[in-house]
């Protein structure tokens, strides 16, 4: 029953084959037997239907579920609490992050402010200070109001992190690669110094997708994802998800999830977890294209620096290369000419389209100082205006190599 509750491999929607392997995709990081990750993408929680043969989950769309006398009934009860579709996603993406449990939400945020509720008033966190914007802006603006205090950190810096640090810092929240930066986190390290303390780490894999990187593995303690990005992948769902190995943690979760109701509908659940079947084959893709994406930025007289983690000269290379099974589909770069010659690229370009998020199969360009990131302008996180920030899609390699140079030349030639 447990199962139903935070979506522990293993559900009744048929954990059975597939699901009860929690660290079974460890195999990707070289450690465990059991299923590889490509295989837990498209099996881990998803058995064929006992009754029909369905290859694919239903899409359960009933909100109440009949019990056969009071308080028996097959794991679901009412669709707020548990739900088949959604058990399906969670126990598949637990499977991926190595985690015993997941719990899903309606978005990413929804998911971090679930994660945030594992907080009491007085206590302080620490974040990045080149945290998502929406996430600076939930810690700072929401869970300010309510006695949370916080501070922003480079956490590639761990003295820093040391320097920080309070009597009643109770968590710290890290993304790697950092969002617009691509600055890299060293997750074991980090996990050393926040355990060491008593403290939790969080992690947000969205740049990285369970694909790349496994935050549990290296130490961490809840993984959280906007599954509006790579997880979906097709940029037509919201969605959030947050994933554990401590029980703990599960359990408030699971009542915060539940308590505040913030969960996602069945059809999103269907598609996101149509989307993770193919992660694997989409990100490996797109981390090659991104290679030839940064080298024909790399040197070209309209473009200042180029901050991708696969290049060498990056800081957080090293890291990366260590915890990271490849470098990522996200580029960022400072245009030469400032804001005006970066708003002209963005605006120029055909085949990237100008839009914000990011992880899907179209590839996307956007502007964070202006767009993503407004809401932190002058705040420590702001960014700096001739940044810009690429999303590589699927497309031919050539065709968005030839598309954004001719938008360069055009903004700065
Ligand atoms: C988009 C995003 C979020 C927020 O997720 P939503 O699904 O938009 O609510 C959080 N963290 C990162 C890194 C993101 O990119």
């Amino acid at each position: 029953m447990s199962g139903a509750r935070y979506g522990a491999g293993g559900t009744e929607q048929g954990g059975a084959r597939y699901g009860g392997y929690p660290g079974g995709a460890t195999r990707a990081g070289g450690e465990s037997e059991g299923p590889g990750f490509e295989t837990l993408a498209i099996h881990a929680g998803q058995d064929p239907d006992p009754v029909t043969g369905a290859v694919v989950p239903a899409v359960s769309v009933a909100t109440t579920f009949a019990q056969e006398a009071v308080g028996r009934h097959a794991g679901y009860d009412y669709s707020r609490s548990g739900n088949p579709t959604r058990g399906a996603l969670e126990a598949c993406v637990a499977s991926l992050e190595g985690a015993a449990g997941a719990a899903a939400f309606a978005s990413g945020l929804a998911a971090e402010d679930a994660v945030l509720h594992l907080l009491e008033p007085g206590d302080h966190l620490i974040v990045p200070d080149d945290a998502y914007g929406g996430t600076y802006r939930l810690v700072s603006q929401v869970w300010g109001r309510l006695g949370i205090a916080h501070t922003s950190v480079g956490l590639s810096d761990l003295a820093a992190v040391a320097a920080a640090w309070r009597p009643e810092t109770r968590m710290v929240w890290a993304e790697t690669p950092t969002n617009p930066r691509l600055g890299i986190v060293d997750i074991a390290a980090l996990a050393e110094l926040v355990h060491a303390r008593g403290a939790r780490l969080v992690v947000d894999n969205t740049f990285a997708t369970p694909w790349l990187q496994r935050p549990l593995a290296l130490g961490a303690d809840v993984v959280v994802h906007s599954a509006t990005k790579y997880l979906g992948g097709h940029s037509d769902v919201v969605g959030g998800i947050v994933a554990s190995n401590d029980a703990e943690v599960l359990e408030r979760i699971a009542f915060v999830q539940n308590s505040v109701g913030a969960v996602p509908g069945p059809w999103d659940c269907y598609l996101t977890l149509r989307g993770i079947k193919t992660l694997a084959v989409r990100v490996e893709r797109q981390c090659a294209t991104a290679a030839t994406v940064v080298a024909a930025l790399e040197g070209h007289p309209g473009v200042e620096t180029v901050l991708w983690p696969g290049l060498t000269g990056h800081p957080g290379h090293e890291v990366a290369a260590r915890q990271m099974r490849g470098f990522g589909g996200m580029v960022s770069f400072v245009v030469a000419g400032g804001e005006e010659a970066a708003l002209a690229v963005a605006a120029g370009t055909r085949l990237w389209t100008l839009a914000e998020s990011l992880g899907a199969v179209e590839s996307l360009i956007e502007h964070p100082h202006r767009m993503t990131h407004a809401s932190v302008a002058g705040s420590p996180l702001e960014v700096p205006s001739g940044l810009l920030r690429l999303s590589v899609g699927l497309e031919t390699p050539d065709d968005l190599v030839s598309d954004l140079l001719g938008a360069l030349e055009r903004a700065t030639g």
